[in-house]
């Protein structure tokens, strides 16, 4: 038989399938970009041209971090614990006004590096200038779903909002057979968008097959205004719209009153949930129990790294399963199980990506990390799900495969040359610092 392409043999596997089926001493076979098999070892027959003996650590479907602003990898730390107006006000507005497509290219390049080294393989994105993040990714070797964010003022990278109706379709037609890139629709907010905007992305989505992605109930002001305004819930007002359905993603969904989760379930509406930066930027806490009760498909997220402040689905798995618990004062609200399926197929699912991507099934393209579990904080191990979770960082993946490329082999990155990306990330936070005139 002709030899597979990568063996990552002796592990155990968190398949992530329907029955979180885990399989001991066991073998994922990959062919081009494709999970061939999924076995116990022992199978001497296998051959291939790359084999990976991982020695008893855990393999694991590559983490999806479903909602980034990977250029903002830029501002991180560049200003923390100010009220919500003032950060964007004084910092990261003035800031983004002046960025330009290499400043896009430079911080997409660093956010992937460090999403890949955090086990993340596919992301979904949304900022200016989006065809350098789809670029950055294309180099990194990630998977992306990427779109260019929409909004009524004028953006510095299309201009006048016709032009970045235009920009999207261009962006789709471009990447339309990328095998790891795909774009999305997607329009900033209810509040910096108006319905007329909101309705043509809808359509430009529809048209074209493609998932319409917002920011939705993220802050109370938000609410007050589309309250102000319209005189409706956001989620009313994207139901007056004809906007709720299977195609959209609302990123946060903090601030939902019972009709809102209600009404979100029968559209199948999904969402991608983000402790920290909802944490961070005191936003509030989403009601994910009472969604996912629901039936609501729910997946993780970072945000952006300035209201983080890392890329780390680890670190974001943790708090997600922590919040909740501490919220409801109930510490099975929200187990390691649930949380670890919300950065796997669940976020595959909120994508619409699962049936490609999620989890180790043979059939499905090749995205898989492995934990390096010969670590003191990893031992002993009585329960897998419970140590990912809880006990494991994002600098515990030492192997990541994505579309059956090797593109970090014991925590070297293979696509990207490290040290360059960060030089040129740090020079680009010299020409930051002048623009919000802090030297
Ligand atoms: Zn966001």
């Amino acid at each position: 038989m002709e030899p597979y392409d990568i063996i990552i043999k002796n592990g155990t596997i968190l398949t992530m399938d329907g029955d979180n089926s885990v399989v001991e001493d066991a073998q994922v076979c990959i062919r081009g970009d494709t999970i061939a098999r999924v076995e116990p070892c022992g199978n001497e027959a296998c051959e291939a041209k790359t084999t990976i003996d991982v020695k008893g650590d855990l393999i694991l479907p590559g983490l999806i971090n479903g909602h980034t602003h990977a250029a903002m990898s830029l501002f991180r730390g560049l200003a923390d614990d100010l009220p919500l107006m003032e950060w964007l006000n004084r910092y990261i507005f003035p800031a983004e006004r002046r960025i330009d497509a290499r400043f896009v290219y430079t911080g997409s390049l660093l956010a992937c590096a460090e999403m890949i080294l955090s086990g993340a393989t596919t992301f979904c994105d949304m900022y200016l200038f989006e065809d350098q993040a789809a670029e950055a990714a294309a180099r990194a070797g990630m998977r992306c779903m990427a779109g260019e964010v929409l909004y009524d003022f004028p953006s510095p990278n299309y201009g006048e909002l016709e032009n970045g109706f235009a920009y999207t379709e261009s962006l789709i037609r471009k990447w339309e057979r990328h095998p790891l890139i795909s774009i999305a629709v997607e329009p900033h907010s209810l509040f910096t968008c108006s319905p007329e905007l909101l309705i043509r992305a809808n359509e430009i989505a529809l048209t074209h097959h493609r998932p319409l992605i917002v920011h939705l109930a993220e802050t109370v002001a938000e609410l007050s205004e589309i309250k102000q305004r319209y005189g409706k819930t956001p989620v009313d007002h994207l139901e007056s719209l004809g906007l709720l359905g299977p195609h959209l993603i609302a990123d946060h969904a903090v601030h939902l009153t019972t009709r809102d989760m209600d009404r979100m379930s029968e559209r199948g509406v999904r969402v991608i949930h983000n402790p920290e930066s909802n944490m961070k930027l005191a936003s509030g806490i989403a009601p994910v129990p009472d969604l996912l009760a629901r039936g609501v498909t729910v997946g993780l997220g970072t945000d952006g790294c300035a209201s983080n402040n890392n890329l780390d689905l680890f670190t974001e798995m943790d708090m997600a399963a922590k919040l909740h618990k501490a919220h409801a004062m109930d510490p099975t609200i929200m187990d390691a199980v649930t949380v670890l399926r919300m950065a796997t197929i669940e976020g595959a699912r909120a994508l619409g990506l699962q049936d490609l991507i999620g989890s180790i099934e043979a059939g499905k393209k090749a995205d898989i990390i492995i934990i390096d579990t010969d670590k003191p904080h990893l031992t002993p191990m009585y329960n897998p799900f419970s140590h990912l979770v809880y006990a494991a960082r994002g600098n515990d993946v030492s192997h990541a495969v994505i579309n059956g490329q090797l593109v970090m082999a014991d925590r070297k990155l293979l696509t990207l040359n490290l040290e360059e990306v960060m030089m040129q990330a740090r020079e680009k936070a010299m020409t930051v610092r002048k623009w919000i005139g802090i030297e």
